[in-house]
């Protein structure tokens, strides 16, 4: 019994300490995944990435749909473009909303969250604690 503790021990500390704090910082967003239906996209996988962003599909919608050019619109948890788009052209819409409105622009870390005060729009980071001013999708 003794030497089984021992060898558990001698296990954990072999475990760099940092390793799930490390993985656990760790900004991993899903591609995005995208049917063509007829003239529309549906990006399947919508919801899940919202989740991940912790931001509001509107605004999200709103976004991709005005940088896509076209309308956009929520039917469960997908968002369906009028138009053909490829994943690629999606997934960098994505990356430059993310860059914009979720990474802190001092810590780079996505633990942000939006803040209204009367017109006025920021991103206020929970890592350092930084408040920036952003504009408004
Ligand atoms: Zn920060």
């Amino acid at each position: 019994m003794d030497d089984y503790e021992k060898l558990l021990e001698r296990a954990r500390d072999s475990v760099p300490e940092d390793a799930f704090k490390r993985s656990g910082e760790r900004f991993k967003v899903p591609h995005v995944q995208l049917m063509i239906q007829g003239t529309r996209t549906i990006w399947q996988n919508f919801q899940e990435i919202l989740g991940v962003l912790n931001r509001p599909g509107k605004e999200v919608l709103k976004y991709v749909a005005g940088q896509l050019a076209t309308a956009g619109n929520m039917e469960g948890g997908s968002a369906i473009f009028q138009g053909k788009f490829t994943a690629n052209t999606v997934n960098e819409v994505l990356s430059k909303y993310i860059d914009a409105y979720v990474l802190c622009p001092v810590c780079g870390r996505p633990d942000t969250n939006m803040d209204k005060d009367g017109h006025a729009y920021y991103l206020k980071c929970s890592a350092c604690g930084a408040s920036t001013s952003i504009r408004p999708v």
